[in-house]
């Protein structure tokens, strides 16, 4: 079963963490990588308040090309390179029946990674019965195609439209 879950809206990341809350509860293992989110402590990061079988790994340096962003390039490629692979390798152990794929679409629509490496990994995924999700924005139609469930979160209204900060424990 392949998700993507994309759109401009609030409510991607956090629509995968309650998917996997639930899938927990089934008894299922759910492992999820983070790409891009960065260095910074998000409310999901906490591991005291994991469930059996939940694993979260954050495989990023932050924002990319905005917001002060410093880093080479080439530093983020490798981030998510590396990230994948890790992906990969946990993939083919056999220990999981769901893998999410946090901000994925994103670090494809900044060409950090290649949509073949993620067609790949859809595709093994399909054939070890895992349950595969992905979420970000601008989810690629080569994605979108393949997938079973697609839902697109769209934005109606932002707090941040109003030049709010974001609020701890809500946005992250
Ligand atoms: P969340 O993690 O809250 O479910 P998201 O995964 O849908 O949000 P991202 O695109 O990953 O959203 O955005 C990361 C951050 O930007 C989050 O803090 C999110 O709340 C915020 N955000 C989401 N949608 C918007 C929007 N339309 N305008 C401004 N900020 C947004
Ligand atoms: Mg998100």
């Amino acid at each position: 079963m392949l998700i993507v879950i994309t759109g401009n809206g609030k409510g991607k990341t956090t629509s995968a963490l309650g998917q996997a809350f639930r899938s927990v509860g089934d008894g299922k293992r759910v492992l999820i990588f983070q790409f891009i989110k960065g260095p910074w402590k998000s409310g999901e990061d906490n591991k005291e308040i994991w469930p059996k079988g939940f694993e979260l790994r954050k495989g990023g340096l932050g924002f990319v090309g905005i917001l002060g962003d410093k880093l080479p390039r080439a530093e983020h490629e490798k981030a998510a390179e590396k990230t994948l692979d890790e992906a990969f390798s946990e993939l083919q152990s056999g220990r999981w029946n769901m893998i999410i794929l946090d901000e994925i679409n994103n670090a494809l629509a900044l060409n950090l990674i290649k949509l073949e490496k993620v067609l790949k990994f859809a595709e093994e995924c399909w054939a070890r019965k895992i349950d595969l999700i992905l979420t970000g924005r601008d989810a690629p139609k080569e994605l979108i195609e393949i997938a079973d469930t697609v839902s697109e979160v769209k934005e109606v209204k932002h707090l941040y439209n109003e030049g709010k900060k974001a609020r701890r424990g809500i946005e992250y």
